[in-house]
């Protein structure tokens, strides 16, 4: 992609009232665009980064035998109603159609997969069942203003597990949690693990926690063995695992997995016949994770005064060449064959051939924190000049050298 051509380019100034660093930063940056509070546009290079987030999660969904499917934001009344949802839900969006019908804009999908499955679940041949998706999810949170910490629109992984035994769902919620380990580190986000209380319906739900001081949740982490326990159920006892001093730390909750019980299956009377002829509640478990809160969270763990510091892995583009000296005939010869070859090697590459000042490219070029930095010039001649944006050396390389290094993670 040509920086030039690029919908839209960096700004000088986040907007007033964006207080967070993830917040100011995907803003500056062009990755987002604020719509009104809680509500945002995800931008070519935002969307780029909430692609790469969600194929990692549909890799590993799909790795434990996760089937994904899409289904409706506009969710009927009459099922809320039936699990007692359309009242108690605090931050439901609740809306009449012109003609008198009511819906709710899906802020999860327990009243949608429920009445979905319940056709298609008769036996315990069926189970077990795991369905995800990934899809917009509407909440009218009291407070947005964390930017796409918390959206009152966001975009979420919600996957549903349905079995035949609560033995076998605990299995599986293992194997999810495992999953998730996976997904947090490989989209370069350090995680926590903590038990929580998880509202009205569940055992034993579990919350996977990004420790940083802009998070608004407080997690208890044991300075001992690191154990870490939801301060709502543990406050100010000893580790429960091995008795060390907890402390208080603020976090970001980036997923959560809940042992349902089987008040849904109960209100949908989702049941099956088991093996031995009779008819029994099917057992469920629910497992999100909050895809653009990732990336918030992503950002707030990965930047410095100058900009994002994005993982390899979720970056929009790989390498970032800061193209000097263009009016040069051979110069710009060069930086775009450099451009073309990369491409050809399948190396996602933002090529900035705008004719504007050095100092200018190498800011946007920090602010944006695509990984490797390559500046082509008159000076560098045959070589390349190779930054990482996680580093402070700048080193030459050939163009072999640079494809190696940039194929090799
Ligand atoms: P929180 O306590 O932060 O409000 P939650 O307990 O309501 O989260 P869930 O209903 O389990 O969260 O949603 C699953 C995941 O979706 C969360 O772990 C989080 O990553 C993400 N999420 C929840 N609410 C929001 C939001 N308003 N904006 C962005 N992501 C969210
Ligand atoms: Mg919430």
């Amino acid at each position: 992609m040509k920086y030039s051509k690029l919908f839209p380019k960096t700004l000088k100034q986040a907007p007033s009232g964006a207080e967070s660093i993830n917040h100011q930063l995907l803003i500056r940056g062009g990755f987002i665009h604020q719509e009104m509070a809680g509500v945002y546009t995800y931008l070519p290079l935002g969307w780029r980064v909430l692609s790469k987030i969600s194929d990692i999660v549909r890799e590993e969904m799909n790795a434990i035998g996760g089937q994904e499917l899409l289904m409706p934001a506009l969710e009927p009344k009459e099922n809320w109603v039936k699990t007692g949802r359309w009242q108690s839900f605090d931050v439901l969006f609740q809306l009449k159609s012109r003609h008198g019908a009511e819906y709710a804009l899906g802020p999860t999908h327990e009243e949608i997969i429920y009445p979905l499955v319940v056709e298609y679940i008769h036996s315990y041949k069926d189970l077990p069942l795991s369905l995800y998706q990934i899809q917009n999810k509407f909440r009218d949170e009291p407070r947005a203003k964390s930017g796409v910490l918390r959206g009152r629109e966001f975009l979420m992984k919600d996957l549903y597990s349905f079995h035949v035994s609560d033995e076998d769902r605990n299995n599986y919620y293992e194997e999810v949690g495992k999953a998730y380990l996976k997904i947090f580190k490989r989209t370069g986000l350090p995680v926590v693990e903590t038990k929580a209380g998880g509202g009205t319906f569940s055992d034993l739900s579990k919350e996977f926690q990004t420790l940083t001081s802009n998070g608004e949740d407080i997690v208890m982490v044991c300075t001992n063995c690191h154990a870490a326990v939801n301060r709502e159920l543990e406050q100010n006892i000893a580790c429960p695992l091995c008795g060390g001093k907890l402390e208080e730390k603020k976090a970001i909750e980036v997923g959560n997995i809940f042992p349902l019980k089987t008040s849904f299956a109960e209100a949908f009377n989702l049941k099956f016949t088991d093996k031995d002829g009779k008819q029994k509640l099917v057992s469920a478990g629910c497992y999100g994770i909050g895809i653009s809160r990732v990336m918030g969270a992503v950002v707030e763990v990965g930047s410095d005064e100058r900009g994002i510091i994005w993982p390899e892995s979720v970056a929009p583009f790989q390498v970032h060449i800061v193209g000097l000296d263009l009016d040069d005939k051979a110069v710009k010869d060069k930086a775009e064959e450099v451009y073309k070859l990369l491409q050809a090697e399948g190396i996602e590459v933002l090529f900035d051939d705008r004719e504007i000042s050095a100092g200018a490219k190498f800011a946007d070029a920090d602010l944006i924190g695509i990984p490797y930095r390559v500046v082509i010039s008159k000076k560098t001649e045959d070589k390349l000049e190779v930054k990482k944006r996680s580093e402070k050396e700048t080193e030459f390389k050939t163009l072999k050298e640079l494809i190696e290094i940039t194929l090799s993670h």
